[in-house]
C-alpha cells in the first residue's frame, strides 16, 4: 500500500491497526499547532521527540519548551525516609564507641561550614584509624538502606554510553553495569543521589539499582572512566528557559534524531538524541547518541 502526499485518500477508520500506519496518520504533537498537519501529508518524517512528531521546526520548539517547563516544575523524587546520621548508624552497628563518635563530631565542628558531613565524619574516622574503609562502606549502605557494590572486573566500556560524564561526576556516581539490558547498577561513594537515579530511569528505560561502593575503588574506577570514550556532549548556559528550549530544539532540527528525550538532574537539563532507536534491552552505540547539558540563568 502506498500513500501519496496530497492524495485524496482520507485516513480511513477501517485502516489496519498497523503501527506504521498509525505513525503516518499521527498529527503534529504541538497542541497549539496552527496547521494541524498529519504526518501523512508532510514529507517531514522526523525528528522524534519523546515518541512524538512535530510538523515544523516551530512546533518542535513548542514541544521542547513544554518539556523544559515540565522539568522545571517537576519536584523530582522525594526523599521519604528520614535518614539517621552516619555516625549514629556506625554507633548502632557497634563499629565505633560513644567516645569516638563524640570526638569525631567535635573535630567536625572545628571544620564547620563544609558540606557532605557524612563523608567528612567517615573520612575523619578512617583517617584517625578508628574505622576501616569496608566498615564505613557497610555503615553507609545501612544508612541508605542499599547494597554495597564491588567494582572488581568493572569495565568502563560497557557503561560509557549510559550518561554524560559531567552528570555522573557532579553527583559523585559511577555506572557499574547493565544486567539484561533492563537493570542498571549505579554506585555512589557517600550519598545516593535519587535525582540522578530517577533521571537515568526515565532516560534509558532501565530500572536503576543504587548502591554504595568503597571510596578507594570508586576513585580508581573514576580515573579509568574519564579516559573511556563517551557519547559526544555539548554544553549550553542559557539566559532563560525559553532560550534553552530554542537551543535544544535547534539541535534536534539539525541532527534529526530518531528519538530525543529531556530530563532534569538538579540544575542540569539533559537532552539526549538517538540517531537510531535503541529500546531496552538494545544498547546504543556511542556514535548513535549525543547529549546536550544545559543550565538556565546564574547557578548558585
Ligand atoms: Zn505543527
Amino acid at each position: 500500500m502506498r500513500f501519496l502526499a496530497g492524495g485524496s485518500g482520507v485516513a480511513g477508520r477501517d485502516e489496519p491497526a498497523d503501527e506504521r500506519a498509525g505513525a503516518l496518520f499521527s498529527r503534529c504533537a504541538n497542541p497549539r499547532c496552527a496547521t494541524g498537519w498529519m504526518r501523512l501529508w508532510r514529507s517531514r518524517r522526523g525528528p522524534g521527540f519523546e515518541g512524538r512528531w512535530a510538523c515544523s521546526a516551530a512546533c518542535m520548539q513548542e514541544l521542547v519548551a513544554a518539556a523544559v517547563r515540565r522539568e522545571m516544575d517537576g519536584e523530582g523524587p522525594a526523599e521519604l525516609v528520614h535518614r539517621l546520621p552516619v555516625g549514629l548508624v556506625l554507633l548502632e552497628q557497634g563499629r565505633i564507641t560513644q567516645a569516638q563518635l563524640r570526638e569525631a563530631l567535635e573535630a567536625q565542628r572545628r571544620t564547620a561550614g563544609t558540606e557532605g558531613e557524612s563523608a567528612r565524619l567517615g573520612e575523619w574516622l578512617m583517617g584517625s584509624g578508628v574505622l576501616s574503609e569496608s566498615a564505613l562502606t557497610r555503615g553507609l549502605s545501612a544508612q541508605w538502606n542499599c547494597p554495597v557494590f564491588g567494582l572488581e572486573g568493572w569495565n568502563p566500556n560497557e557503561v560509557a554510553w549510559v550518561a554524560p560524564r559531567i552528570l555522573v561526576e557532579a553527583m559523585e556516581a559511577l555506572p557499574v553495569r547493565v544486567r539484561g539490558g533492563k537493570l542498571l547498577y549505579l554506585a555512589f561513594s557517600s550519598r545516593i543521589d535519587r535525582s540522578l537515579a530517577y533521571a537515568l530511569e526515565r532516560m534509558t528505560g532501565m530500572r536503576v539499582a543504587a548502591g554504595i561502593a568503597p571510596e578507594s575503588e570508586l576513585l580508581d574506577a573514576r580515573a579509568r572512566y574519564r579516559e573511556t570514550p563517551a557519547p559526544a556532549a555539548r554544553y549550553i548556559e542559557a539566559g532563560s528557559s525559553w532560550l534553552l528550549a530554542r537551543e535544544l530544539a535547534r539541535r534536534i532540527e539539525e541532527q534529526k534524531p530518531a528519538e530525543a528525550r529531556l530530563v532534569r538532574v538538579h540544575d542540569f537539563f539533559w537532552l539526549r538524541l538517538w540517531r537510531r532507536r535503541a529500546e531496552p534491552p538494545a544498547i546504543p552505540a556511542l556514535e548513535d547518541v549525543e547529549d546536550m547539558i544545559g543550565t538556565v540563568g546564574a547557578r548558585h
